[in-house]
């Protein structure tokens, strides 16, 4: 069985054909829905215009995989990833919600074979999950142990460089993490925060913190190893040496 959600889930609708052309299917341990497959982003949107049937699927995200079958991954709260995005199998592609056309929170998952068109397979064959009213259990990938050994690394919502920073995980500390994308951890947000169901993490090396009394000579002499590479430091960040940095302020390293 692969699963849209790790551990417990039910099924709350099955597929029947055109009558309902996807499985429905509710998170239990968890409402992040994960990629079916490896595959591109080619869509990640809502349709508000009610003339556009699309319009009931309210936040979708669409993931083809390299045979250009499509999965569409429909009602989520909140869409983590963007068109165009490469994604590998059990990355998260969002959060289960409630947008769209629906009667309770759940994610409508549909699977249409390539060459378009909007006849449907049957998503629970494919996946190997029950056709069939019931709640079922997904295996997780075991977690391991994150250390940080020093500094403190930012958290974002979404594995790029660019992605929203909304905390810190401290030097000497170990967190658990479920995933990792490129270098990226991933780990629970309640660590840092009750809102948000997960963050990502990476290793500090390419970014750094600057601190009270920073200059680009020395942060380029601490953690470039020579103070004359402070005008490569201020380029990689779209500055000139003589522009202000700020206590706070987060600098990519070349
Ligand atoms: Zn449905």
């Amino acid at each position: 069985m692969r699963s849209i959600f790790w551990g417990r889930f039910r099924v709350s609708q099955p597929y029947r054909g055109t009558s309902h052309k996807g499985l429905d299917m509710v998170g239990v341990d968890s409402k992040e829905i994960h990629s079916p497959v490896d595959g591109i982003v080619r869509s990640s949107t809502i349709v508000t215009d009610k003339s556009d049937l699309t319009w009931e699927w309210g936040n979708y995200v669409r993931v083809d995989d390299a045979q250009g079958i499509r999965y569409y991954m429909c009602h989520m709260s909140r869409r983590m990833v963007k068109a165009g995005d490469v994604v590998k199998i059990g990355d998260v592609l969002g959060i289960e919600g409630n947008t769209g056309y629906t009667t309770g929170p759940h994610c409508h998952l549909e699977i249409r074979p390539g060459g378009g068109g909007s006849a449907s397979l049957n998503a629970a064959e494919i996946m190997g999950i029950p056709n069939q009213l019931g709640t079922y259990t997904a295996p997780r990938p075991a977690e391991s142990i994150l250390t940080v050994s020093s500094g403190q690394w930012n958290v974002r919502y979404d594995p790029n460089m660019t992605g929203r920073i909304v905390g810190l995980v401290k030097g000497g500390a170990s967190y658990p993490y479920t995933q990792i994308r490129d270098g990226w951890h991933r780990i629970p947000l309640g660590w840092i925060g009750p809102k948000a169901v997960a963050g990502y993490t990476s290793a500090p090396s390419r970014t750094y913190t600057v601190r009270k009394g920073d200059s680009f000579w020395k942060i380029a002499e601490e953690q470039l190893g020579s103070g004359a590479r402070y005008g490569e430091l201020a380029s990689v960040n779209g500055m000139t040496p003589s522009d202000t940095i700020y206590e706070g302020q987060i600098l990519k390293l070349p």
